[in-house]
């Protein structure tokens, strides 16, 4: 089984709950992707809260982190970066704050672009 769960305002809205959920499914064989539209620049920074949440500690199970190597500040574009990297991954989770605003603003409905995946709007 596999699993994507969003950085901002998902992971960091709740990091004591996503902590555990997380510990739970890795140690239960789950793949866990977290996926961030975050700058390159800012990937000092994004392991510091990583390692703050002992997600990279289980060397069994590693978490995998995925970031927008060419980064736009466009929302549309990081939306569309998103899609595309759950598209490769096929999660069968994806949890995120944002799928109700890119509905909201740009029309795009991501359980088009992945029906199988079940859909996790926090
Ligand atoms: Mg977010």
């Amino acid at each position: 089984m596999k699993v994507i769960i969003d950085l901002d305002g998902t992971i960091t809205a709740n990091p004591d709950f996503f902590r555990l959920l997380i510990h739970l499914l890795s140690k239960n064989g789950v793949e866990v992707h977290i996926l961030t539209a975050r700058k390159p620049s800012r990937n000092k920074e994004t392991n510091k809260e990583f390692e703050m949440l002992g997600l990279l500690a289980l060397d069994d199970n590693p978490i995998t982190a995925h970031s927008m190597s060419e980064h736009s500040s466009d929302w549309k574009k990081q939306m569309q970066w998103k899609i595309d990297e759950a598209i490769k991954i096929k999660p069968d989770i994806w949890i995120d704050n944002d799928f109700k605003m890119w509905d909201r603003i740009y029309q795009v409905d991501v359980k088009k672009a992945l029906p199988k995946t079940t859909i996790i709007q926090i």
